[in-house]
């Protein structure tokens, strides 16, 4: 199968169709539209085999994730998904792969009603690399910037599952039959937070998605903002799932260190905690307040009131 028939088959006029979409795969540019009043916010992900996924991840879970990823950005800027593109590197074509890559990334594409309009098809070791354009009301995105002393810290979601899951799948771990397919599927489809994102525009006051893990990804946040936080680790969700399986100790690690979470850690102002339970009550998401914006520049970890340090789990993250 050359390139040309490759492309499409397996992606032009597949997904959502857009009406701002004036010109889609086939020219040598795509052309589209944005709205008049709307900023656009631009991501770029990329997965490397054997680096951000194991080689025998199902091509459907890998079609998935790697829109999914590209989302989780656009919800931690609160936009709303319009158009992407796909740079795809292949070893060899295979058309049962191709056609499950594409069964599980155009699931996803649709759900949120994005359009794929162009990319690059290439042969090599495989990656895939995705380029995402939102769009979002002229100044009401949310950055990592905005955080204020005394804002409240709340996380969607449970965190540390995605990474007990690529435990088990690199056999790590161990977990309970009934407990196993969950949490492997929280680490192949990773759920972006996107309504969660929107409905936080014009009321949390920073946003960031969970990608590395929490006390990582939190430093991103302290530093633009130029603050400081308290996290009481006795209030970080977790699953029945993670609980059923680990001490509170391991779980807690996690939850803290594990990555790909892809749930969003959001600061919210005193004035504004009833309208954020409003807003994301509406968006169908679960949430909790984990801690608070203090001055400084420095996390802190406490487990009610006493300081706690994070076990290690004795291997580096894949
Ligand atoms: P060029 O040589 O001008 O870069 P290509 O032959 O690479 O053009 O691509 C032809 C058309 O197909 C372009 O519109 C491009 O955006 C699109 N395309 C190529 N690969 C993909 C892909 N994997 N997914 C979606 N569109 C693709
Ligand atoms: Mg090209």
């Amino acid at each position: 199968m050359k390139e040309f028939q490759l492309i499409e088959h397996y992606f032009r006029n597949k997904g959502q169709k857009r009406r701002d979409v004036e010109l889609s795969i086939g020219d040598d540019c795509a052309l589209v539209n944005p709205a008049e009043n709307k900023s656009i916010a631009i991501s770029c992900d990329t997965l490397v085999e054997n680096v951000h996924f194991l080689a025998d991840i199902p091509a459907h879970a890998l079609g998935y994730k790697s829109l999914a990823v590209n989302l989780s950005d656009l919800a931690a800027m609160g936009a709303e998904p319009a158009w992407f593109t796909l740079a795809i590197t292949l070893p060899s074509v295979e058309p049962e792969w191709l056609e499950r890559f594409s069964d599980g990334l155009f699931e996803i594409a649709e759900y949120y009603g994005i359009a794929l309009i162009g990319g690059d098809t290439t042969r090599g070791p495989r990656c895939i690399s995705i380029t995402i354009n939102g769009q979002v009301i002229k100044g009401s995105a949310l950055t990592r910037g905005g955080a204020c002393n005394g804002d409240w810290i709340y996380v969607t979601g449970t965190l540390g599952d995605s990474a007990l899951g690529l435990d088990i799948l690199r056999g790590a771990k161990i977990v309970n039959t009934e407990d196993k397919e969950y949490l492997i599927n929280r680490h192949y489809y990773p759920t972006p937070r996107v309504l969660a994102g929107q409905a936080l525009r014009n009321l949390a006051t920073s946003a960031i998605d969970l990608s590395d893990g929490l006390v990582s990804d939190i430093q991103h946040v302290l530093k633009a903002s130029k603050v400081g936080a308290i996290i009481d680790v006795s209030q970080i969700p977790l699953s029945a799932s993670i609980k059923a399986n680990l001490s509170r100790e391991e779980a807690l690690s996690y939850a803290l260190t594990g990555g790909e979470d892809y749930e969003l850690l959001f600061t919210v102002p005193e004035s504004q905690r009833g309208a954020i339970d409003t807003a994301l009550i509406h968006a169908g998401v679960k949430f909790v307040k984990i801690g608070q914006i203090c001055a400084g520049d420095k996390l802190k970890l406490v487990d009610d009131g006493e300081p706690f340090v994070p076990v290690s789990r004795g291997f580096e993250h894949f």
